[in-house]
């Protein structure tokens, strides 16, 4: 039942692009040529340079350790009348006012080199520190999302379907760009977002490591973050991702302990549209 939704949020968004195929990003891309003449080197001058990302590669001797970091999990922000399953979409009221009620309650954003330093070299967090990341890569991210998260100087995590960036109500790859040039963090929900466990490894491969390859290009610098479609996974998928070159990973499994004994299968917080600011704030205090 938890997997039957979001297949049909998968479904719902499917449809939506396919009605409205070829008029956004080529319409788009035809304008970009139109407008710039000057050349491909021109074009990418003008763009501003990839962000400096540090290697998060485990080192070999990895000890064990824990830490407590609520990942919390948003999909759409956007009205009741947008494209998608009810409970994966928060009003865009709500959501800012969820925002400014974990800014209010001393919460801190980080980045996943964060996490990854915390787990891994035992680098100290900010108080309270928390993850927000946001799946599915819908135009919400960079219309709605990045300007309240700027308001409060707040990082997120965005994981884009690669194959979904030339679809309307997407992000395309210059919005991609636009959010890792932010300081958000970018990473990977593979090429199709389809049930990974279901695929051939071959199609795996194409889904995971075809996937990385494409965000890589788009963002200039490696991507070592990853979340499952619909939390799928099992062990061969996990070992696809791990082949792959990514170094953390996320289920939707419930929890708020993110470990180096399984760090390819993290826990989050799922956050719908019936929460409240006092809610969540709650509910991150309880965890
Ligand atoms: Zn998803």
């Amino acid at each position: 039942m938890q997997r039957a939704i979001p297949v049909l949020c998968a479904i719902a968004a499917a449809l939506l692009a396919g009605c409205g195929a070829g008029s956004g990003g080529g319409a788009a891309t035809s304008r970009t040529r139109a407008t710039a003449p000057h050349g491909a080197a021109q074009r990418a001058a003008a763009r501003p340079r990839p962000r400096a990302v540090p290697v998060l590669i485990p080192p070999a001797d990895a000890p064990a350790r824990s830490v407590h970091v609520p990942v919390l999990t948003y999909h759409r922000v956007a009205p009741l009348s947008a494209v998608g399953q009810l409970d994966l979409k928060v009003d865009p009221a709500n959501f800012a006012a969820e925002l400014a009620a974990i800014h209010a309650a001393g919460y801190h954003t980080i980045y996943q080199a964060q996490l990854f330093d915390a787990l891994y070299k035992g680098a100290p967090l900010p108080p309270k520190a928390i993850i927000i990341s946001v799946d599915d890569g819908y135009v919400d991210d960079v219309r709605t999302m990045l300007p309240d998260l700027e308001r409060w100087h707040m990082v997120a995590t965005f994981f884009v379907i690669t194959g979904r960036m030339t679809e309307p109500g997407f992000v395309s790859a210059d919005q991609i760009r636009e959010l890792d040039r932010a300081g958000m963090d970018v990473g990977d929900h593979t090429e199709h977002h389809l049930d990974l466990p279901e695929l051939t490894s071959s199609e795996q491969r194409t889904e995971i490591a075809g996937s990385r390859q494409v965000l890589q290009r788009v963002l200039g610098h490696p991507v070592y973050y990853f979340a499952y479609p619909f939390g799928a996974f099992d062990a061969a998928v996990v070992q696809a991702v791990h082949a792959a070159g990514f170094t953390l990973a996320y289920s939707t499994a419930g929890g708020t302990t993110e470990s180096t004994a399984a760090p390819l299968t993290m826990p989050r917080v799922h956050v719908g549209r019936s929460e409240t600011p006092g809610g969540l704030v709650a509910l991150l205090g309880s965890q």
